[in-house]
């Protein structure tokens, strides 16, 4: 039989959980509360919890977790913001919807996160704050990122899209700035069955802000205090969240032993994602790096592997962005070039991995 390895499988994914969802979405729909009721109050102490923030504020989406966090942070119009030149586009998107500038600083090689050693040099002294981005699942340098925050009072806003559960230091990414921004777009490790998304955060006002914004402005109706927008977290979605929310770091485990089955059978012609101590990634992404990208993943595609890429274009080089960037971005380039991301998905069986791996090694010999 022919290999059919497919590179997500969301019907497969949520498999284990549909008699589970199915109670918990029925009780929604009977309930007869739709919009912000009970549901959505629990997943925000729930998710906090596990989080190990504070609070959390539910909302539409990870863009809007991103875009009314900035707005939430009330910097001064047109403040620079220092982020990834090789993130997913979202993170420039609120940056520009809330108002601000972003400067985008090189990723390291290694890591694949923001390069701390090239921040100062994109300091001004219109910079107020810094956008990271965990990406991939991996958390990135934390102290040395947080020393240079503090030196100069920037506000810090963590992108943990691909990152929950993600630690630094056994501390949690989300909890290290100002707010921890989620997305539960369906393919994430905790992926809803439609959008969502939520900040988390230990500030107060922060907290009180977002749920204003999110809400037109207002928390007593019909009364604005706030030009708000309307992105709420969808109680049926909440629903679902929570249920799943139970089961994330069995998600996460399984996906670190995929991982971890990678790491051991994959032949040295390919650059792994970097690993270190005292740091515990979650894999929501495999990236490899190769020269023979392209020539690998239809090789691949050819025997039945499905791939991705993450991302096939960087930000700077995208049409909605021309005139904003005028800088090279090297790295981004080259990272962009040479990225392919394997097959990790909680659908993935072990024996998926192992073809991938056998099929790896097989290409690199030709
Ligand atoms: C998925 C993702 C987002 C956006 O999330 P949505 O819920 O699709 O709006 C933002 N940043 C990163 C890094 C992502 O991977």
């Amino acid at each position: 039989m022919m290999t059919k390895i497919e590179y997500e499988q969301l019907g497969r994914l949520n498999e284990p959980f549909f008699t589970e969802i199915k109670l918990a979405v029925n009780k929604v729909i009977e309930s007869g509360w739709y919009i912000l009721g009970r549901e959505v109050e629990l997943f925000e102490i729930e998710f906090a919890q596990w989080v190990g923030a504070k609070y959390c504020v539910g909302v539409a989406n990870g863009l809007d977790a991103l875009t009314l966090s900035l707005r939430a942070l009330e910097l001064p119009a047109g403040s620079e913001v220092l982020v990834p030149s090789n993130t997913y586009i979202a993170t420039i998107l609120a940056i520009l919807h809330a108002g601000h500038k972003p400067v985008l600083v090189e990723p390291s090689e290694k890591t694949l996160n923001i390069d701390w050693r090239q921040l100062p040099a994109k300091l001004t002294n219109k910079t107020k704050a810094l956008c990271l981005v965990h990406l991939y699942g991996s958390a990135c340098d934390m102290k040395e990122i947080l020393e240079f925050s503090s030196a100069h009072g920037l506000a810090v806003v963590e992108d943990c899209a691909q990152s929950h559960g993600a630690t630094y230091a056994n501390v949690q990414t989300g909890t290290f700035g100002q707010a921890g921004c989620f997305s539960f777009y369906p393919t994430k490790n905790l992926g809803a069955m439609g959008d969502a998304g939520a900040v988390v955060t230990d500030d107060e006002r922060v907290a009180h802000r977002l749920k204003y914004l999110r809400n037109y402005g207002s928390a007593v109706k019909y009364h604005n205090k706030f030009v708000g927008y309307n992105s709420r977290l969808d109680e049926i979605q909440a629903a679902i969240l929570r249920v799943k929310l139970k089961y994330l770091n069995q998600i996460n485990e399984y996906k670190n032993h995929l991982a971890n089955v990678y790491f051991a059978n994959l032949c040295e012609d390919y650059v792994l994602p970097h690993r270190s101590a005292g740091r515990h990634d979650v894999y929501h992404i495999f990236p490899i790096r190769t020269p023979r990208r392209d020539e690998l993943r239809t090789w691949l595609a050819d025997r039945g592997v499905k791939t991705e890429i993450h991302y096939p274009l960087p930000p700077h080089r995208q049409e909605a962005m021309v005139g904003l960037f005028n800088d090279d971005y090297p790295i981004a380039e080259k990272i962009h070039k040479q990225i392919l991301s394997l097959p990790i998905s909680f659908a993935n069986t072990t024996e998926d991995v192992m073809t991938v791996c056998r099929l790896l090694n097989e290409f690199s010999k030709n």
